[in-house]
């Protein structure tokens, strides 16, 4: 067994703290596909009053959250604006078009990053008899693929007005919108106006084993309350998890900090190894992006490499690999786990395990 560095493949990999667990284990329970689990109902009006929005509803993950939103506000054979880099057209295995028939469109972002004029000037928000009529823009903060990247909230406030004026909602992935709250110091309610609907996480970056939030008006989450169930998504005696996710909004929010800080430092210590980039100012939460185009090292024979020395990271495409933080990774670990990567890359990859070849994973 190779004794583990870092586990910074994703922020998903956090296991409950002996406090979290203890909130688990002595957590009050109902039915709350009755509407019965007071620890359900409490995380529930905890989240829409800290987004300033009416309602919310727990879900099981952020993926159901985002399809829900999506089907609530998207009928069969309309479609959503994204961008092209989009958890929901990436990585929710098509989802919106296997399950709500549901059709998307998208624009070339720059990792992440927003032009509102963009999905302003593609949206056709009443296509008559001939086009399809765009019925949802979405939008995602922090963007995961762009790496950890943030829409300002005047950015968001720009699209929300044009959203408005033509009558399209927005919905807001906001699997990470934590991070983005904690990073620009723009309270996390202001984000939340801009849009119409968000799906946060407490399954990421907060530490939480399992859970999401929907959030929206009160006629939208009674909505969205038919719709996860009838995508496999009422839960019973769920305070169990909404037990987890109150005590990291208590205890894991401030140190997202932390993180942020962990993640720029390794990316200040790794970018220029072996010809190797980090875009330093796209590095902003918890997420560093490494380009390999100028190094000998694919994605897959990198992530090889670094799995034999004890550092877990996922390949995003055959020529970038992924690294996020979170909060079983020190200080200490992090230092280490760049150690290693520059080592790698400086010393490039040796002749008996080629670098080559290999597509990324998501
Ligand atoms: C992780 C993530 C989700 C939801 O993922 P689940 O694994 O289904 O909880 C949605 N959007 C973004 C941007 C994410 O990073």
């Amino acid at each position: 067994m190779i004794p583990l560095v870092a586990d910074l493949r994703s922020d998903t990999v956090t296991r409950p703290t002996p406090g979290m667990a203890q909130a688990m284990a002595s957590a009050q329970v109902g039915d709350d596909v009755f509407g019965e689990d007071p620890t359900v109902t409490a995380l529930q009006e905890r989240v829409a009053e800290l987004t300033g929005h009416e309602a919310a509803l727990f879900m099981p993950t952020g993926s159901m959250s985002n399809q829900v939103a999506l089907r609530v506000h998207v009928q069969p054979g309309q479609e959503v604006l994204c961008d092209h880099l989009a958890h929901i057209v990436r990585a929710e295995l098509g989802a919106a078009a296997a399950l709500g028939g549901i059709t998307t469109r998208t624009w070339v972002g720059d990792r992440g990053r927003l032009d509102p004029a963009v999905p302003l000037a593609l949206m056709v928000p009443d296509g008559g008899a001939y086009f399809v009529s765009t019925a949802l823009v979405e939008v995602e903060v922090t963007h995961n693929f762009g790496g950890g990247t943030v829409i300002p909230v005047p950015t968001l406030r720009t699209l929300a007005q044009g959203c408005r004026a033509a009558g399209v909602p927005v919905h807001l992935d906001g699997a990470r919108l934590w991070h983005a709250a904690v990073a620009t110091g723009s309270p996390l309610a202001d984000f939340a106006a801009t849009a119409d609907s968000l799906s946060l996480c407490f399954s990421k970056g907060l530490g939480a084993p399992v859970g999401s939030m929907l959030v929206g008006g009160r006629a939208f989450i009674e909505a969205a309350r038919i719709w996860r169930k009838r995508y496999g998504g009422g839960m019973r005696q769920v305070g169990v998890l909404a037990a987890a996710a109150s005590y990291a909004l208590d205890h894991h929010l401030d140190r997202l900090a932390q993180d942020h800080e962990h993640a720029r430092s390794f990316a200040r210590a790794v970018s220029g190894a072996g010809g190797a980039r980090v875009d330093l100012d796209r590095c902003e939460t918890n997420i560093v992006l490494l380009d390999l185009d100028e190094t000998p090292w694919s994605a897959t024979g990198l992530v090889a490499a670094l799995g034999a020395r004890g550092v877990a990271a996922l390949p995003t495409t055959p020529t970038q690999v992924r690294f996020v933080w979170h909060l079983d990774v020190s200080r200490e670990a992090s230092e280490q786990a760049a150690a290693i990567v520059v080592d790698l890359l400086t010393a490039g990859p040796a002749g008996d395990s080629p670098g080559g070849g290999g597509e990324g994973a998501p």
